[in-house]
């Protein structure tokens, strides 16, 4: 079976091309054209039938919600349901990261429950599992890592977080520098260092890499070049160890591109808005323009209960500068493990920010719906508000529980309200001449 970008690269258009380009109301040649040069990926594994999404360059923002169980909180109903609320509110993709109780129980609950691409990050449930059995991380046998991947590869993963750029030499960088900060908080990263370091051994998704690569191609699978080594405090953002995992990966990523396999690369973490621009022009430079998939990023340190905010902050700049999909971060970050509504709270603050930075990315293609927001407004057209919001259920919600005496106003300023008071003026004077409205500003 050839992969997506083998058929791309070959100038076919395919079923799943068509989709993601009706997603995103571009031409299946331009979804076509960006998988083959590589700076486009879909979803592409026969195992699973989901929605395909492109993810890249030329295209809308996309946002990922990731849901799933903790050690201390089990409860496969609860992540059946914030999946659902994921797809629901608009998310793009779901990542199941479940690290508490049956692993592959809850997966297939969650595969089962929505119709999204989902990702995983299998270095979980190899580290997870051989944890429950044999006490430590460090006894992971890299033939089960391997076999852990291939199964769910197997249950119709779309794209897997897979750390292979965090090395021996990358954590020799890190060693030199003296550490962190803000220690490390990549899971993944932190069993991949614990591994290494007992072993005194290469990590196997790097020194295995054809094998992870024979399994990606095999069955589609995108391969997202996990951050390892992101930073988990403003601190650190931007520091060698984190460049130096990131030249890794792009060096993985032009190589899998050869071999066929679809790439996204992953990004931080904490970071201040200063420093985003560089990281997605560095990104962007070192991988050939393979789609970029920034976590956030997180632009304080110091707003727990509250960086779905400064998470959207950040991805709104990032996606402002070229990045391709972000990672939404719920308001219990740091502090908890999200419920149902705290979901929903991140997914919304995402697409907000992901819709925000799209209006300086794709220009008048997004700023479109904002001007027809705008002239809704303006003309009190509640209906068109609404059908243009991407917050549109909220909006109804908090509109619905307080309603205005005068029913085409809102209970901010009841019977003063400003636009309706300067309609009257103007009513007659635009009576017989050019009202600025959609047809004409698009005319124009
Ligand atoms: S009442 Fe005030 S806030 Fe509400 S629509 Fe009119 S001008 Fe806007």
């Amino acid at each position: 079976m050839k992969t997506q970008l083998e058929l791309a690269r070959d100038g076919v258009i395919t079923e799943p091309m068509k989709e993601a380009a009706v997603y995103d109301d571009v031409c299946p040649e331009f979804i076509r054209d960006g998988i083959a040069k590589g700076t486009i990926v879909i979803y592409g594994n026969p195992n699973r039938k989901a929605t395909v999404i492109g993810i890249g360059k030329g295209l809308k923002t996309k946002v990922n919600a990731s849901i799933g169980t903790s050690p201390d909180i089990i409860d496969h109903d609860m992540e059946v349901e914030k999946a659902k609320v994921a797809e629901k509110s608009g998310a793009d993709t779901l990542m199941e990261l479940s690290t508490g109780g049956d692993l592959k129980a809850i997966r297939t609950r969650v595969l089962d429950a929505i119709n999204l691409t989902v990702g995983t990050v299998p270095l979980y449930q190899a580290a997870i599992e051989t944890i429950n059995q044999k006490g430590s991380v460090v006894h992971m046998d890299a033939d089960f890592l391997f076999d852990v991947i291939e199964q769910q590869a197997e249950e119709g993963i779309g794209f897997m977080a897979i750390h292979c750029g965090i090395n021996l030499t990358t954590l020799e960088r890190l060693k030199r520098q003296g550490y962190r900060y803000g220690g490390l908080v990549s899971r993944g990263g932190s069993f991949l260092t614990a591994w290494m370091n007992h072993n005194k051994k290469e990590n196997p998704l790097y020194d295995q890499i054809d094998r992870l690569i024979d399994i990606m191609k095999k069955h589609d699978v995108i391969l997202s070049l996990g951050n390892g080594l992101r930073a988990g405090a403003i601190h650190d953002s931007t520091d060698r160890a984190q460049i130096q995992e990131l030249i890794m990966n792009s060096e993985i990523a032009e190589y899998a591109q050869k071999k066929g396999v679809q790439i996204i690369v992953e990004g931080p973490g904490h970071i201040p808005i200063d420093e985003i621009e560089a990281n997605v022009i560095i990104q962007k430079r070192l991988s050939n323009n393979a789609p970029f998939y920034m976590l956030g990023p997180i632009t304080t340190d110091v707003a727990p209960g509250y960086d779905h905010i400064s998470s959207a902050i950040g991805a709104a700049i990032s996606s402002s500068h070229g990045a391709d999909f972000i990672c939404y971060v719920t308001p219990p970050e740091h502090l908890a493990l999200p419920k149902p509504d705290d979901v929903r709270e991140g997914v919304m603050a995402a697409k907000v920010a992901a819709h925000v930075g799209d209006m300086v990315k794709l220009k008048d293609k997004a700023r479109d719906m904002d001007l027809k927001m705008g002239i809704a407004r303006r003309d009190l057209d509640w209906k068109t508000q609404y059908e243009t919001a991407i917050t549109a259920e909220r909006a109804k919600e908090i509109r619905g529980d307080r309603p205005p005496m005068e029913t085409d106003t809102c209970t901010m300023c009841g019977k003063f309200c400003s636009l309706k008071t300067v309609s009257k003026y103007y009513e007659e004077d635009l009576a017989n001449s050019k009202k600025r409205d959609y047809a004409a500003a698009t005319a124009e």
